[in-house]
């Protein structure tokens, strides 16, 4: 029986290598150039960035999300854990990897879905970090409940044309193209009746209406945007997958990018700990540490005692996935997002308050932590929605019982147990202290 916690020791030195690599190579770029990381680098940017890119391709540790068919190394999701989850430390290290979202899942659809001059045009730029990619879907009407989408593709000889408004487009802005999920038929349910479609930066029609950034976030920053599509006329060639094809299309990028963050998301509470234990051992008020004050001690075990389970349950999910499990994985994918937000927000929260007023400034990352929690409450489905989509999901394992007395009910379990063994006693049979 293969059940096993231990990592290869190949591969820990593999990540022994980013580990270290991540903290003396990556981790100063937060400082020297922040909020920087989807900015198409400039030369001064290039000239640091490139040759670090370069150590990690000469390493065989590019793009370690993807198979070697695209470039990647084809880890599996296992191995892919233990990656992101030193990447997410760091949020300049999925740059230098070549595995940032939303770009990941962006390729995993052309990958899947594109057609070869697709792949040819956008494929390799976006592998190679080059060029940036935009996913829109969630309009300004919703973007938790589908069925109030209204963007439209209207057939119109080989064409196609788009028509509608897009919110929340991240990297709107910057990218090369956007994959949109537009209603091609509007006479089924949307779940069968959405396509997706690419559409490359510069198409006439194409416009962005404004763009919104987060709260935390820098000016210079990439945001969220408001898209608008105006009579916008595409080849037939640019709709990925077949039409009514759109969520199985979009799925295919949001269920492995939910588990994405979940990976990275690990790095990021781990370093929230280590900055909290640091201050804890470093500050002291009242004539002792933090670290001895038994409240502290508290923030700093409650906080450990989330990350260690959470951490398993990314772990088993990408051993399902691993292991052919992709179906049964979806509920602890599930799990996984909706655990994300709480744990960045809790240890967040908790790493804050061990800075005092300090924990709250721009001089350390830590609302940013608190915040990166918030966003993923929201980004790829709110948690509500997914934890209603899990409930169904278990839900559909149970059958309905006697509305009055449940199985369980000592009576019930009474009448079936004699059922099968009462041929053998004239009476209830005594209880062994009873016997005694
Ligand atoms: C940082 C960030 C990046 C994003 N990037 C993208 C992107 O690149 N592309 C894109 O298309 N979208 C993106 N989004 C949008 C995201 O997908 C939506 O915010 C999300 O789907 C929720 O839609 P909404 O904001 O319209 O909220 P609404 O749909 O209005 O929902 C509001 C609230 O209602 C509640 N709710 C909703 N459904 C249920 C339910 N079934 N049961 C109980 N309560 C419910 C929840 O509390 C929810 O937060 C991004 C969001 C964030 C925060």
């Amino acid at each position: 029986m293969a059940w096993d916690f231990c990592t290869e020791p190949e591969f820990e030195e593999k990540l022994a290598w980013i580990r270290q690599f991540v903290r003396d190579e990556v981790e100063p770029l937060e400082v020297l150039f922040p909020g920087c990381e989807f900015l198409p680098p400039d030369d001064e940017r290039r000239a640091i960035l490139d040759p670090l890119k370069q150590q990690v391709r000469d390493r065989g540790l590019w793009a370690p999300h993807l198979g070697p068919e695209l470039g990647g190394q084809g880890f599996g999701a296992v191995k892919l854990t233990l990656i992101n989850e030193i990447l997410g430390r760091s949020p300049w290290a999925p740059i230098v990897f070549g595995t940032q979202a939303p770009d990941t899942g962006n390729a995993e659809i052309l990958a899947r879905f594109g057609t070869p001059e697709q792949r040819a045009e956008y494929l390799s730029g976006l592998l190679s970090g080059e060029i940036f990619s935009c996913f829109a879907m969630t309009e300004p009407q919703g973007g938790a409940d589908p069925r109030v989408f209204t963007t439209r593709a209207v057939r119109d000889g080989d064409d196609w044309v788009l028509n509608g408004r897009k919110y929340f487009a991240s990297h709107a802005e910057i990218a090369s193209f956007l994959i949109v999920v537009a209603i091609t038929d509007p006479d089924v349910p949307v779940h069968r009746g959405a396509s997706t479609f690419l559409v490359p930066a510069g198409t006439p029609g194409l416009v962005i209406e404004a763009t919104h950034h987060l709260v935390g976030s820098l000016p210079h920053e990439p945001g969220h945007s408001l898209v608008g599509f105006q009579d916008l006329r595409l080849p037939a060639s640019a709709m990925l997958g077949e039409p009514g094809q759109g969520f199985l299309v979009a799925q295919s990028r949001l269920a492995g990018g939910r588990l994405h963050h979940a990976m990275r998301s690990i790095g990021v509470a781990q370093r929230a700990i280590d900055m909290m234990a640091h201050r804890a051992k470093s500050r002291f008020t009242q004539g002792s540490s933090l670290a001895d004050k038994q409240l502290v001690q508290e923030f700093i075990a409650d906080s450990y005692a989330e990350l260690v389970p959470f951490r398993l349950t990314v772990l088993h999910a990408a051993w399902m996935i691993d292991n052919g499990q992709q179906t049964a994985a979806r509920a602890e994918i599930a799990v996984c997002k909706i655990l994300t937000a709480k744990l960045l927000k809790s240890i967040g929260l908790r790493a804050i308050q061990v800075h005092g007023a300090m924990g709250l400034t721009q001089q350390l990352p830590l609302v940013n932590v608190l915040l990166g929690g918030i966003a993923l409450g929201l980004a790829d489905g709110p948690t509500e929605a997914h934890k209603v989509n899990l409930a169904r999901q278990l839900l559909k394992g149970y059958a309905a019982e006697d509305p009055q007395w449940p199985s369980e009910f000592t009576d019930v379990r009474l009448a079936a147990a004699r059922a099968k063994y009462g041929d053998r006693f004239d009476e209830i049979p005594a209880l062994p202290r009873d016997r005694a």
